[in-house]
């Protein structure tokens, strides 16, 4: 007995492989352990390595990272062809360790599936500076991640102190509004640095230059995005040369710059120049999505430069102004990288499209022989909800992502073989709109980051969710015990519980007539929808929820008069996006379907003014009969009560 129990506990201090995330590539283990006494043996580029590696057909571009890591019970040895895979393999050693100094002995050999690993953290909604970023790129390398996207540069603030146009940073950096919706509410504007009143603040040149120092010493590449010719406002309003001109001469104050104008080019290009002195890395990021060009089509300038150089629509004029970015970024020696909307209009020769409105744009990009890093919302906006968003912290919208749901993503799913080598990897990104602390931004990243990194390392084959989740939960605690947030995995709610039920009710697969129609662009599975038995989910709106615009008005035939107990529904609210539930719904009953009385009725009682997610139920119970059952859910006549959502209407 006594015996036992203490093998149980040496058993449990034992670490080994099987605790590392990303999970290697190849390991096998062996029954006896070795105590760790602190020293390693790294052979760097021997020719044994050498011929392994070339033998296992390990990508280029993995090379220098791969590694094999040796442990045996006379001490630990690494082998790899550069300091990268060295650095790499004292990392998994360093994961192993977390959970002991006893290693079970073991044989690691392990390399990259993609090279592109990243995480986007967005500075410019709320700014948190460089100690928080050095400490994220401190997990990153524990998670043998590559890149750093710093979005640095949008509407809500410009981070990047330049020295030939100052005020982006002393007044684009320092926004009335101290958060995001603040800001959007006081109508998107600026103060400047030391005012008293307004939020916001920048990286110095000296802190941007020792977050590219502490990356690059952990084998990480800043990318940095300077954003253009959308999510500009901080610019258009701090340099307003860069504005498009209304026909009455006034400077257009909206989100994108003029790219009819010289002066626009001049900013961004001594922009470029100041950024390409601070990161070695090869790419520079600039932007290009959700551009409202609205303008555009009436500025003079834009009019001039579209007859100019013979571009037909505003698209092609984005296409120019991205072109000609290109070519400058190039001339520097360096490439650019974009999103997806980028493609519209005409893509630029060099340029690597960052595919995140879906799959698509990657899958276009890459037949056109360009480059992809596939970041699509549905699998790594981490700034999504990753757990029942009724009870969650305010996430963007109502969009559901659990961790599962990241995991669950292969990016190479939607390329042949063939194509493959044009997906340089993934990245989670990670919005910050509505995340304007250290902690809740880690809140958000952590588990589902662990995800983002064994997708980009580990190849397909070895990974499953099963395997992964108890592993991210004992890291979970790790990270914690660092001073980091995360989640807790192990106590996730997951998907609403209705969801996984199949109710038989009176009404189910009766004939349904609609009085109302309901709005086809929310029309979950159509006319079905609401008495098929099943349930609405988290992941709104799903083909479970129907969307109505005027309420709801539904009436089911029910075959013959029946004994009525019940009739209700479930509706989805969620303020901020005019998703409101109905004042009151209403039941009327029929033998007929000409002689109608109201049989019930209830009357919402949760305010108006509720901001979070719910999922508001409304019943009304009964003792009658009827054959024909009417049933209405009345809106509130509100400008922002634009939309209704229902599962089902239930009739027992
Ligand atoms: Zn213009």
């Amino acid at each position: 007995m006594h015996g036992l129990l203490v093998a149980a506990i040496i058993c449990a201090l034992v670490s080994g492989p099987e605790k590392i995330i990303p999970r290697p590539a190849s390991y096998r283990t062996g029954e006896k352990t070795f105590v760790y006494d602190g020293k390693v043996k790294e052979v760097k580029a021997s020719r044994s390595f050498a011929r392994q590696v070339d033998k296992l057909g390990i990508p280029d571009f993995a090379r220098d990272e791969a590694y094999a890591l040796e442990v045996t019970p006379k001490g630990v040895t690494i082998n790899a062809l550069t300091d990268k895979g060295l650095f790499r393999g004292r990392t998994s050693l360093d994961m192993m360790l977390e959970y002991g100094d006893t290693l079970r002995c073991c044989s690691i050999l392990d390399w990259p599936r993609f090279a592109h690993r990243g995480l986007l953290l967005d500075e410019s909604r709320h700014f948190r500076g460089k100690d928080y970023i050095l400490k994220e790129l401190d997990q990153m390398s524990k998670l043998k991640m590559s890149v750093l996207h710093l979005h640095f540069t949008d509407g809500a603030g410009w981070r990047f102190q330049t020295e030939k146009y100052p005020l982006l940073a002393t007044r684009g950096g320092w926004r009335i509004g101290d958060t995001y919706k603040q800001w959007e509410y006081y109508g998107y504007n600026f103060g400047c640095e030391g005012d008293g009143y307004s939020y916001g603040g920048y990286f110095t040149k000296d802190d941007l230059r020792e977050i590219v120092k502490y990356a690059s010493e952990r084998y990480i590449t800043v990318v940095p995005e300077i954003e253009m010719p959308g999510h500009s406002i901080e610019v258009v309003k701090t340099y307003p040369e860069t504005a498009c001109l209304a026909p009455d001469g006034s400077r257009v104050m909206n989100h994108s710059v003029c790219p009819g104008s010289e002066a626009t080019f001049e900013l961004f290009q001594a922009v470029i120049d100041e950024v390409v002195d601070i990161f070695p890395g090869k790419y520079i990021h600039i932007g290009g999505d959700e551009c409202n060009k609205s303008a555009w089509r009436n500025c003079p300038a834009c009019r001039r430069r579209m007859e100019e150089k013979g571009i037909k629509d505003v698209n092609g004029l984005q296409s120019y102004l991205v072109q000609r970015m290109e070519r400058y970024v190039n001339s520097k020696g360096r490439s650019i990288i974009g999103w997806d909307e980028i493609l519209e209009g005409g893509l630029a020769p060099n340029a690597t499209v960052m595919s995140w409105r879906g799959t698509a744009g990657g899958k276009q990009a890459v037949a056109m022989d360009h480059d992809v890093i596939m970041v699509p919302t549905s699998r790594c906006y981490l700034d999504y909800y990753q757990d029942a968003p009724v009870f969650e912290p305010e996430a963007i919208g109502s969009a559901y992502l659990p961790c599962e749901r990241v995991y669950s993503y292969d990016p190479g799913r939607d390329f042949s073989e063939q194509d493959i080598h044009h997906v340089l990897g993934l990245q989670g990104n990670l919005w910050c709109e509505f995340i304007p602390t250290v902690a809740k931004a880690e809140y958000m990243l952590y588990p589902r980051a662990f995800a983002i990194a064994e997708i980009g390392w580990s190849p397909q084959e070895v990974r499953d969710w099963k395997e992964f989740r108890p592993r991210a939960i004992d890291y979970i605690e790790v990270i914690k015990s660092h001073g980091y947030n995360a989640f807790d995995l192990s106590a996730e709610k997951g998907n609403r519980d209705e969801m996984y039920k199949r109710l038989d009710h009176l009404a189910k697969g009766r004939p349904l007539t609609f009085n109302k129609p309901y709005d086809k662009g929310y029309h979950g599975s159509w006319d079905v929808t609401l008495n098929d038995g099943l349930f609405g989910s988290w992941e709104f709106p799903d083909d479970r929820w129907l969307g109505f615009r005027d309420g709801v008005d539904v009436t089911i035939d029910l075959g013959e008069v029946k004994d009525l107990h019940y009739v209700g529904g479930s509706f989805w609210a969620h303020a901020p996006e005019a998703i409101c539930p109905p004042e009151k719904v209403e039941v009327w009953l029929s033998d007929d379907g000409n002689d109608w009385h109201l049989a019930g009725y209830r009357i919402r009682e949760i305010p108006d003014a509720a901001k979070d997610i719910m999922v508001v139920e409304l019943t009304v119970p009964l003792v009658d009969k009827g054959r024909y059952v009417r049933f209405k859910a009345l809106r509130r006549d509100l400008p922002e009560c634009k939309l209704m959502f229902l599962d089902e209407v239930i009739v027992l």
